[in-house]
């Protein structure tokens, strides 16, 4: 059983690496529905997939004043599902697990970073069209198979990678799942894809999209306030007993944001998470 021989193998993973396997990970395994690539994790927890690709970059889009999407073409074929995530390769020894924050139905592939002073975004700052970079993956269970007629999504900053994934995928593919998203940043500025959001959300009258400011709000903002908490959630999702969740953030959001919902009664079996490490 192959996902059984990888749970071995990471639970077994020292975690104070280049760049930690995170915890929740070492429950996982590895591969997408359709190609599921071979795992190997070495003795510093390292994943390391068989037949790493090549990609191209095609174009750099800033997102918000920190946050920037890399956009490339993959030379051969990559299969993945909505939610999924990579390891990232910009030079040897320089990688970082980014999400896939574009959907599978588009005939190119996009990660997008929250660019900090690390030597991985320095070296991200520098890409430009036409330069070559390594993939690894699909990896995650964070996914959406088509599976769910009601989701919500609680999103935390540049949590929102994966669920632009799987957002965009439901508009590709003409999908009428009901989806609720209430997105938390600590201002107007750092709202990720907002017109991206605003747009699918006018396509399909079935996606809310709700944002919340934790920091300072503008006059006039027609924006929650604060940080997501019980009763912004009994208030955005009224029917939130009837939907599977998908959480995503920096883990100390994600670990909030789930133990409310649990105290709100959600059935563990109907919450995703994906913490981003390292945030
Ligand atoms: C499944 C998954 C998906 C992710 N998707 C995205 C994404 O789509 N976009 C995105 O911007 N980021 C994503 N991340 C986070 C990303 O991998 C990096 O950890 C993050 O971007 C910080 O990297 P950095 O180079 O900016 O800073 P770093 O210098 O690497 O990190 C900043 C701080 O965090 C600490 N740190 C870094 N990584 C870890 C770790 N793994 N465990 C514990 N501490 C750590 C460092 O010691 C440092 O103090 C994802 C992480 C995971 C696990």
């Amino acid at each position: 059983m192959l996902s059984k021989r990888h749970t071995d193998i990471f639970t077994g993973c020292a975690k104070n690496v280049n760049e930690p396997l995170p915890f929740s990970f070492a429950k996982r395994s590895c591969g997408g529905a359709f190609n599921p690539p071979v795992c190997l994790a070495d003795n510093r927890g390292e994943i390391t997939l068989k037949d790493p690709l090549t990609c191209t970059i095609t174009d750099v889009i800033p997102r918000t004043p920190t946050i920037t999407s890399f956009r490339m073409t993959p030379d051969r074929p990559f299969d993945f599902l909505p939610g999924q995530f990579m390891k990232v390769h910009i030079a040897e020894g320089l990688w970082r697990y980014l999400s896939i924050s574009s959907s599978p139905a588009k005939p190119y592939l996009e990660v997008t970073k929250r660019i900090t002073g690390s030597d991985f975004s320095a070296a991200l700052k520098r890409i430009k069209a036409g330069d070559r970079i390594t993939v690894e993956g699909p990896l995650g269970k964070f996914v959406y198979k088509e599976e769910y007629q009601k989701i919500g999504f609680l999103i935390g900053g540049i949590g929102i990678t994966p669920v632009m994934s799987i957002l965009g995928y439901l508009a590709d593919k003409g999908l009428a799942a009901d989806c609720v998203l209430l997105y938390s940043n600590r201002t107007v500025e750092e709202v990720a894809f907002a017109a991206e959001l605003e747009s699918l959300s006018k396509q399909n009258p079935r996606i809310k999209i709700v944002n919340t400011i934790t920091g300072e709000m503008p006059q006039g903002g027609g924006q929650l306030c604060g940080v997501i908490d019980r009763e912004m959630v009994s208030q955005v999702l009224p029917d939130h007993h009837e939907r599977i969740f998908f959480l995503c953030g920096p883990p100390k959001m994600v670990e909030c944001t789930q133990a409310l919902l649990l105290g709100l009664g959600q059935e563990t079996e109907k919450i995703k998470t994906e913490n981003f490490v390292g945030y």
